[in-house]
């Protein structure tokens, strides 16, 4: 068996460091980093994840494991875990935000608005009494009242106090 031994490829590789055009959305879930790619809680089936670009504070995402663009390519057990993980989700950031409610929903197809469309997720939005005065006009240059580091922390935390058969 020949061996090809090349390592101005591993060279290469290794500064490239994890690679951008990659699906993020299969990508996090392999990496051992949580805090730093804001995954925040993991299932199954299934992860939340905070949104780094939030519409809103507390925007959370909830991702199959399964990289797939259709509904239909997902098992039943993965389509009722990230219905536990909205309601996770939900009870979590009301611990945490107390917002006035949710909007949560997912874009199916880049024409639907789906910034990754070839890997579906759920988004899960706190809204408050007042926020839609501003927020679709000055979507590019809101200011968010909270840092996502800190976010992350009280979400995370959160999330795990948050049991499916309890509730
Ligand atoms: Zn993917």
């Amino acid at each position: 068996m020949q061996r090809l031994w090349s390592p101005w490829r591993s060279q290469y590789v290794s500064e490239a460091g994890p690679t951008q055009e990659g699906c993020i959305f299969c990508r996090f879930p392999e990496e051992q980093d949580d805090p730093a790619n804001l995954v925040a809680w993991r299932g199954e089936h299934t992860f939340i994840l905070l949104n780094r670009y939030p519409y809103n504070t507390g925007h959370l995402l909830v991702v199959p494991y399964q990289h797939t663009a259709e509904l239909g390519g997902l098992p039943h057990a993965t389509l009722l875990e990230m219905m536990m993980a909205l309601r996770r989700c939900v009870a979590a950031l009301g611990e945490v935000y107390g917002p006035d409610g949710y909007n949560a929903g997912m874009n199916l197809g880049s024409v639907a608005g789906a910034g990754i469309a070839d890997h579906l997720h759920l988004h899960i939005v706190p809204r408050w009494a007042g926020d839609t005065n501003f927020m679709p006009v000055l979507a590019d240059v809101k200011v968010m009242p909270e840092l996502l580091e800190q976010s992350y922390e009280k979400i995370a935390t959160a999330l795990g106090r948050h049991d499916d058969a309890a509730q």
